[in-house]
C-alpha cells in the first residue's frame, strides 16, 4: 500500500513527489507517456525564477533526475480507472492494479485538435502539434501556425528562424494576447498573418499539400500551399479516467480551490488539470506543492 500515488510526471506531479519524498512518503509516480509533460516541448524557459533561460528538455530531464535520486518509484503505466473504498483507494492501469491511502491527480491537458477530416491521417506528414520537436523538419520551407495564444505566437517566432515562410492564421481580428514575442514576429519579413480566418480543410493525399482558409466575414475561402503545419489550439484536460468520481467542470478541468483537495477526501489535484485562472510552468509547481503537503496532512490526521 501507498501512502500516495501521483498520476502523471509533468511539473506538478514531479514536484510533488520531491515534497513527498522529503516527507519520507511512501510514493509512485504512474505517467503513461514520457517525463516532463508539456513542458518537455518548450523551445526556451525564461521565466522560472533561478533560470535565466533553459531549454524545456533539459528542464524537465533535470527535475526527473532530481526525483529518482530520491529514490522517488516511477513508473510508466497509463491510468484507467480510480476507485474509493472505505479504507483505501484503487488505481488500475493497464498492467497493474494498486492500493493507495491518497492519490494526487496531475495529469495535465493533451494538444486540441482541429477536428478536420484528414488531420489524423496527415499527422507526422505534414502536421505537427510541436514546432521545437518537428521545426527542423522544415528547414527553408513553407509553413503555417494556426492559434493565436502564447504558444502559437512563441512558436511563430521560433519556427520563423528556421523556415523560409511561416503563415500565421488566426481566427480573431487582433491577438488578445500581450507578448514581448509578439512584437518581435509583426517585425519579421518571412511571416504572414491571416487574421479573422479559419482553416476548413487540411489538403493531401499521403502527405499534406494545402490548406483551405476561410475568412470569417466574408466567407471567401483560398488554398494556401504548405509544407507543413503546426496547430498551436490550446489543450483539452486529461480526466476520463477519474471523470466517475471527482467533480469536473464542463471542459473536464477538476474542481477544487488554492486547497488542491478535490470532492473526494484523499483525493487531491494539481497543475493544468485543476480549474484556475493561471496555468504557467511556476503554477503548476506551485499547485503540486500544496497538492503533496496537504496530502500529508490528510495522511497524519487519518493516522493511517
Ligand atoms: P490558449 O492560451 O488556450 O490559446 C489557444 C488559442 O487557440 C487561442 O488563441 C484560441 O483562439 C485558439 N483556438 C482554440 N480553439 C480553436 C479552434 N478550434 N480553432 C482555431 N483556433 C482555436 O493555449 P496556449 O497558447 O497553448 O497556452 C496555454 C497556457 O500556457 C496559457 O495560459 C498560456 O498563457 C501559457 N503559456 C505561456 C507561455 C509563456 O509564458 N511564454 C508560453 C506558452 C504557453 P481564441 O483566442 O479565439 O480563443
Amino acid at each position: 500500500m501507498y501512502d500516495t500515488i501521483i498520476i502523471g510526471a509533468g511539473p506538478a506531479g514531479l514536484t510533488a513527489a520531491i515534497y513527498g519524498k522529503n516527507a519520507r512518503k511512501n510514493i509512485l509516480v504512474l505517467e503513461k507517456e514520457t517525463y516532463g509533460g508539456q513542458i518537455l516541448k518548450a523551445d526556451k524557459i525564461k521565466n522560472y525564477p533561478g533560470f535565466n533561460e533553459i531549454s524545456g528538455y533539459e528542464f524537465a530531464t533535470k527535475l526527473y533526475n532530481q526525483v529518482k535520486e530520491l529514490g522517488c518509484e516511477i513508473n510508466f503505466e497509463e491510468v484507467i480507472e480510480i476507485k474509493n473504498n472505505n479504507e483505501f483507494k484503487e488505481i488500475i492501469t493497464k498492467k497493474n492494479t494498486y492500493k493507495t491511502k491518497s492519490i494526487i491527480i496531475a495529469t495535465g491537458a493533451e494538444n486540441r485538435k482541429l477536428g478536420l477530416p484528414n488531420e489524423d491521417e496527415l499527422l507526422g506528414k505534414g502536421i505537427s502539434y510541436c514546432a521545437t520537436c518537428d521545426g527542423m523538419l522544415f528547414k527553408d520551407k513553407v509553413v503555417a501556425i494556426t492559434g493565436g495564444g502564447n504558444t502559437a505566437i512563441d512558436d511563430a517566432l521560433y519556427l520563423s528562424n528556421i523556415v523560409k515562410k511561416i503563415y500565421v492564421i488566426y481566427r480573431q481580428k487582433e491577438f488578445r494576447i500581450d507578448s514581448i514575442n509578439l512584437d518581435k514576429l509583426k517585425n519579421k519579413d518571412n511571416v504572414e498573418f491571416i487574421l479573422n480566418s479559419n482553416i476548413t480543410m487540411v489538403n493531401g493525399n499521403k502527405i499534406l499539400e494545402s490548406v483551405t482558409v476561410k475568412e470569417n466575414d466574408t466567407n471567401i475561402e483560398k488554398v494556401i500551399n504548405l509544407d507543413g503545419l503546426f496547430i498551436a489550439i490550446g489543450h483539452i484536460p486529461v480526466s476520463g479516467m477519474c471523470k466517475n468520481i471527482v467533480q469536473t467542470d464542463d471542459k473536464g478541468y477538476i474542481i477544487a480551490g488554492e486547497e488542491c483537495k478535490t470532492n473526494i477526501d484523499g483525493i487531491f489535484v494539481a497543475g493544468d488539470i485543476r480549474v484556475k485562472g493561471i496555468r504557467q510552468l511556476t503554477t503548476a509547481c506551485s499547485d503540486g506543492t500544496v497538492a503533496m503537503l496537504n496530502a500529508c496532512k490528510y495522511l497524519t490526521q487519518k493516522k493511517h
